[in-house]
């Protein structure tokens, strides 16, 4: 395969989260070339959930009916005693929710990998090499680097220079190393035993996330698809995944989610070993380099969150960068990728260690957790807000997100996917750029205003769900971001168009609304 000698950007690493934030950057006109040291997907199944938050980036990478087709809604989260008694549930809803997809996604993994990758190919600004196996990384000055690479089939050297380089390439991340950034550990290192099975039968369980809290062996199962099902069990001192290759060997440990079924109605898959770590970067950028997805983040993944953080990542970085390559936008607007990501990632992983205490840990801590906590913890402050539902914390305060003191506010939060009055879902209104969604109708001059800094306007009336959303927060009037993040939240509209930033990138999602007018 042909490839320049300078792209505007380059990936490292064709994962999902250096997919996606190929595919975001090419749908607003930006060129880029991706490396990967493989040429397929990882054939092995990883990531089973994502949450409706990040099921809303699926739908602008254009591929949300794909991703329906191959995943189905999970019913929540259930910690368990070690006789399988339910401690306390976490419902998740499919119906009528907020951000317009099912709360809770299962899916398998290669197959996800697969459709980001057929889609890709929707966009010829961005071009994959696999077999590309990244050696080397150089800073040239001036803002550019490059990047050497060998092909794997050939054996043969490239070079290739770069104006911004995101570092997508997974927990050994070389581009991490090149930027000089350390992973800080969150002081969690346990190995588990990963078991995924095919069933000709129905195993005729709960439909959610089963957590076993118990501390002599810790477990999780859960259903994928229709057939498949994984089963997570922490590994004792001594043992290792070979010591459970058979279904004989794994019986003792799947048994009590088999009812019917005998051995012959079972397939393994695979039954792998893996360490789940916590770890967080400690710088995520240097220069025009970006850490992204695990390079950046490592979390257990009791709460189905690791992949997610990645992919917001990309949504995160991706429209700032384009904003910067090809929209007006002023470089300083990178500062706040890190400012705003960091710490959100880093209070998922939290969140995620409580789970894993809460499931494996052992003396009077663990048994209060498990017999004290856990059948209160919708009443434990921070805890319930974020494991009752599927909505996770708002981003902290930058540039871009104007968060001010008190207990009701907007800005840092994703604004709702509502349906309109005319009954499309927001996010298909306001398209890839900036928008104001107000409850107040804006005058003619704040309408020029608006479409001068070419975003649009979504007119909330009275009564609807957008109206009492922006009414909660104490606002008549909201900047929603290409990142469905909300920037600033006022009562004052005229306050708000002032402030509004002027992105002058294509739109591709833009055909219901024209820009500056809307659904008004
Ligand atoms: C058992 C298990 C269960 C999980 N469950 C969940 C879950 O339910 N929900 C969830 O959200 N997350 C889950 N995760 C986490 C999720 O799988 C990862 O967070 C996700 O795969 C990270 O994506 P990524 O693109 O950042 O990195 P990766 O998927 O690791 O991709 C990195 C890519 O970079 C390439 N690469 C690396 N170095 C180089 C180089 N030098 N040159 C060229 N290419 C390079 C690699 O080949 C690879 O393709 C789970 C993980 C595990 C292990």
């Amino acid at each position: 395969m042909d490839i320049a000698s300078h792209y505007p950007v380059v990936i490292v690493g064709a994962g999902p989260v250096g997919v996606t934030a190929a595919t975001l950057l090419a749908q607003y006109g930006v060129q880029s070339l991706i490396l990967d040291r493989w040429a397929g997907v990882y054939p092995q199944p990883r990531a089973v959930h994502l949450d409706d938050e990040v099921y809303r980036i699926l739908e602008r990478l254009g591929i949300g009916a794909e991703f329906a087709a191959i995943s189905r809604p999970g019913l929540g989260l259930r910690l368990l005693d070690p006789n399988l008694r339910v401690l306390v549930e976490f419902h998740r809803e499919s119906e009528g929710v907020r951000h317009g997809h099912p709360q809770a996604n299962m899916f398998d993994q290669p197959e996800f990998e697969a459709l980001l990758r057929t889609n890709l190919k929707h966009h010829p600004e961005a071009t994959l090499r696999g077999d590309a196996e990244v050696t080397d990384i150089a800073d040239l000055g001036g803002g550019r680097t490059q990047i050497g690479f060998t092909d794997r089939m050939s054996n043969s050297e490239h070079r290739v220079e770069c104006d911004y380089l995101l570092g997508c390439d997974g927990a050994n991340s070389l581009v991490r190393n090149h930027i000089g950034a350390t992973m800080r550990d969150l002081r969690f290192e346990q190995r588990w035993l990963v078991v995924d099975v095919d069933s000709t039968v129905d195993l005729e369980q709960w439909g959610g996330v089963h957590q076993l809290c118990d501390p002599r062996r810790a477990g999780t199962f859960m259903q994928i698809n229709a057939s498949r099902y994984r089963w997570e069990f922490r590994l004792l001192p001594g043992e290792s995944a070979d010591d459970f290759g058979t279904l004989a060997a794994l019986h003792p440990l799947i048994a009590p989610w088999l009812r019917s079924p005998s051995d012959e109605d079972l397939r393994i898959i695979r039954v792998a070993e893996y360490t789940f770590r916590a770890q967080l970067a400690d710088q995520w950028r240097r220069g025009n380099t970006f850490l992204l997805g695990d390079a950046a983040h490592l979390t257990p993944p009791f709460i189905g969150q690791g992949l997610c953080a990645g992919l917001r990542d990309a949504m995160n970085l991706s429209w700032k960068l384009a904003g910067v390559i090809n929209g007006g936008l002023t470089a300083d607007v990178l500062d706040t990728y890190q400012t705003e990501r960091k710490p959100h990632a880093r209070r998922m992983i939290t969140l995620a260690l409580v789970i894993g205490h809460a499931m494996t840990a052992g003396g009077g801590i663990g048994n209060a957790l498990r017999r004290v906590v856990a059948p209160r913890a919708r009443r434990v402050p921070g805890l319930a807000a974020r494991v009752l539902d599927s909505k996770t914390p708002p981003l902290s305060g930058s540039a871009l997100i104007h968060r001010h003191r008190g207990p009701k506010q907007l800005a840092g939060s994703l604004c709702p996917n509502a349906v309109t009055a005319a009954g499309a879902r927001l996010d298909t209104v306001l398209g890839t750029g900036f928008a104001i969604v107000t409850s107040v109708l804006p005058t003619a001059g704040e309408k020029d205003l608006i479409e001068q800094r070419n975003a649009v306007v979504h007119y909330a009336g009275p009564g609807t769900e957008l109206a009492e959303w922006l009414n909660r927060g104490a606002a008549r009037a909201a900047i929603v971001r290409p990142d469905f993040t909300v920037m600033r939240a006022d009562r004052d509209l005229s306050r708000l168009c002032e402030a509004l930033p002027t992105l002058n990138l294509r739109r591709p999602c833009i055909d219901e609304a024209a820009p500056g007018g809307s659904s008004l």
